[in-house]
């Protein structure tokens, strides 16, 4: 979408054809507020919950209520977009110890970002509230070693070495002519966090009006702690 066509549509038109999409939209309540992460306290709360996860002193859920009345009746007003990968052992609601409603999630093998995924958040920034968005990485991610090793993989899987490779492309190499899995996690993060915003003027607008954040973290799969970078 060219920014004229953006500028041509009037707010509420765009927010009513997002709307449009959803099946429950967000609608104020005190039981919706009180899934929500204010925007001050994403961060906070994301590390708080990660500790909680950390220490298996993890919050008790009424996963029926949450589904039911909180979300399922009032609609959803998820405040944190996470884009990770689908490694089973990196479920974003275990890891920041959150429950139904709060995180609005795109997982895919190595995190990166295409098409889908920035129209995805675009739709929790512009109907939704996301107001954060975290991309995540993991150690031990076999996308990412995949791409670093340069491996002729089957079917489909060439995709996401395809989306990754650019993103690791200037790291300096080792000695057998590769870069360090551990540094091309990292890069990757950073690269699809920068090209998630580069590729859509609605989250680009959002975040030069300060009203999206976009961190980047590496989840360890050995320790389940989320460092967040710089
Ligand atoms: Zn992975």
């Amino acid at each position: 979408m060219t920014s004229t066509l953006i500028h041509r549509i009037p707010a509420i038109a765009l927010s009513l054809v997002l709307a449009a999409c959803a099946s429950n939209g967000p609608r104020a309540s005190d039981d919706a507020a009180a899934t929500t992460i204010a925007p001050k306290m994403a961060l906070q709360e994301l590390k708080a919950g990660n500790a909680r996860f950390l220490s298996g002193d993890v919050r008790m859920h009424d996963w029926r209520h949450e589904r039911t009345v909180k979300t399922g009746t009032d609609g959803q007003t998820p405040s944190v977009g996470v884009l990770t990968c689908a490694d089973s052992r990196t479920p974003p609601e275990m890891i920041f110890d959150q429950g139904v409603g709060t995180l609005f999630v795109v997982r895919i093998a190595g995190n990166f970002q295409n098409d889908v995924a920035v129209g995805t958040f675009e739709y929790g920034v512009a109907a939704l509230g996301v107001h954060t968005i975290v991309v995540m990485g993991h150690t031990k991610c076999g996308a990412v070693g995949a791409t670093v090793a340069g491996k002729d993989l089957p079917g489909k899987m060439p995709a996401f070495v395809a989306a990754i490779k650019p993103a690791i492309a200037e790291l300096p190499k080792g000695a057998d002519g590769k870069a360090s899995v551990s540094d091309a996690e990292i890069a990757n993060v950073r690269w699809q966090a920068g090209q998630l915003v580069q590729n859509s003027e609605i989250l680009s607008k959002a975040k030069a009006d300060g009203k999206l954040d976009v961190l980047c973290a590496i989840y360890d799969v050995e320790t389940g702690a989320v460092r967040f970078l710089d």
